[in-house]
């Protein structure tokens, strides 16, 4: 029985070992927090990332070791790895752990991204507002994710303002993509360098946060998947890349840009769990422990709805047809993810009924499936909502 050690316990942990349970694997999770979501499912070391003792104590013993967020100190990982084997390699997380560093390499690649330039002093905004143009997207480099520390800027007067409200830090400052919809691909490559790829995902955001997704992404040509599974392999390969990553795409006026790289399972792939032949979750540790991987084909077209602050009511859920509800064992927080729900179709022409059905039971408004509309949607919201941090709380 394999023994794999996870750095983090959330819930991305908590789905490894759900899919790695039924495998005869066991688990241990290393996470600061005592109410660590993962922690239920393995033996949890709770300690802080930097506590060497507690660090040994996490890898003796290990078949194998990953991580399953990104901002894992880069020393932690630099230890785990050399007691053991860790994947994907620390690498992986040196390059993602800076908006910076990740957009630099996506270009080195031949990859297209959005219009960028650094700050590091608010001296120089003006001039990079210049290059970069209006409207923009401020980033800090470090410790975002979920849209948490970037703004939406307009006038250089509303940049003067951000440069401050993100703490005067080193950012990163985008050009602001009118995309048509954003897309993901959950990618997975095995230890012998064989890749497979689930295919494109439609994922609708607010405030910054994953609200829902289509898998597949509707009127997906193949031709554009093709392009995104090229990127995404470019990117493997560049990283010597072993198990799940994820590749987060702005598609504009039929181009793909390279809007930020998770080296890591997803949000955007807890779809594949109920509607993949096999889940990004198993696929993961397939990858990592040498195994052959999974097929990745989907089975019908399924609806990925997050569960964003309260938790919804349970028999509701679970009354409705091909539903499967979530729950990830946290604590109610105004913005924080509690869980998800996947409801499949068997068609593709179902999902419009079905996706409008979904959002009334989680009261989020008839969205309508439509790109259109929702492009208009992202773009009104940015303009109405700049210059506000467009973040969430974890
Ligand atoms: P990120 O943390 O970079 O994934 O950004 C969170 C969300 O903000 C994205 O999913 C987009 O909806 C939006 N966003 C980020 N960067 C840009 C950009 N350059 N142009 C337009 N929207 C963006």
């Amino acid at each position: 029985m394999s023994l794999i050690g996870v750095l983090g316990g959330g819930q991305l942990g908590r789905m490894l070992a759900l899919a790695g349970v039924p495998l005869g694997l066991r688990f241990r999770f290393f996470d600061p927090s005592p109410d660590a979501p993962a922690a239920a499912l393995g033996q949890h070391v709770c300690a802080p990332y930097d506590d060497i003792a507690s660090l040994t104590r996490f890898t003796d013993g290990l078949d194998v070791a990953t991580y399953e967020f990104e901002c894992v100190p880069t020393p932690t990982a630099a230890f785990v790895n050399g007691r053991g084997r860790l994947f994907p390699s620390p690498l992986a997380l040196g390059v993602t752990q800076d908006r910076l560093v990740e957009k630099q390499f996506i270009r080195r690649l031949g990859l297209h991204t959005a219009a960028f330039a650094a700050v590091d002093d608010g001296d120089h905004l003006a001039s990079v507002l210049v290059s970069v143009g209006l409207p923009a997207v401020m980033k800090r480099r470090r410790h975002g994710y979920d849209g948490r520390g970037q703004m939406v800027v307009r006038t250089a007067a509303e940049a003067e303002h951000a440069w401050v409200a993100l703490g005067r830090q080193p950012v990163v400052v985008e050009g602001f993509v009118p995309f048509d919809r954003e897309l993901s691909l959950v990618i997975v490559r095995g230890r012998s360098g064989e890749t497979r790829a689930y295919p494109l995902v439609e994922n609708h955001h607010r405030d910054g946060v994953l609200h829902w997704s289509l898998a597949p992404a509707p009127a997906i040509p193949a031709a554009l998947q093709a392009e995104a599974e090229l990127a995404a392999g470019c990117i493997l390969n560049a990283l010597d890349y072993t198990g799940v990553l994820t590749v987060e795409f702005f598609e504009h006026r039929g181009r793909l840009l390279v809007n930020e790289i998770a080296p890591r399972v997803h949000n955007s792939g807890h779809w594949t769990i109920e509607g993949a032949e096999t889940s990004q979750f198993e696929n993961h540790l397939r990858a990592i422990l040498g195994l052959p991987l999974g097929s990745t084909a989907a089975i019908g077209c399924s609806i990925l709805h997050n569960i964003i602050g309260a938790l919804p009511d349970t028999a509701t859920i679970l009354a409705q047809p091909h539903t499967y509800l979530h729950v990830y064992g946290k604590a109610p927080r105004p913005g924080r993810k509690l869980g998800h729900v996947t409801t499949r179709v068997a068609e593709a022409r179902d999902i419009g009924s079905r996706l409008l059905h979904m959002q009334r039971l989680f009261k989020t408004g008839s969205v309508r499936h439509d790109a259109a509309r929702v492009r208009r949607a992202e773009e009104e919201r940015a303009h109405t909502a700049a210059p506000a941090d467009i973040g969430g709380a974890p």
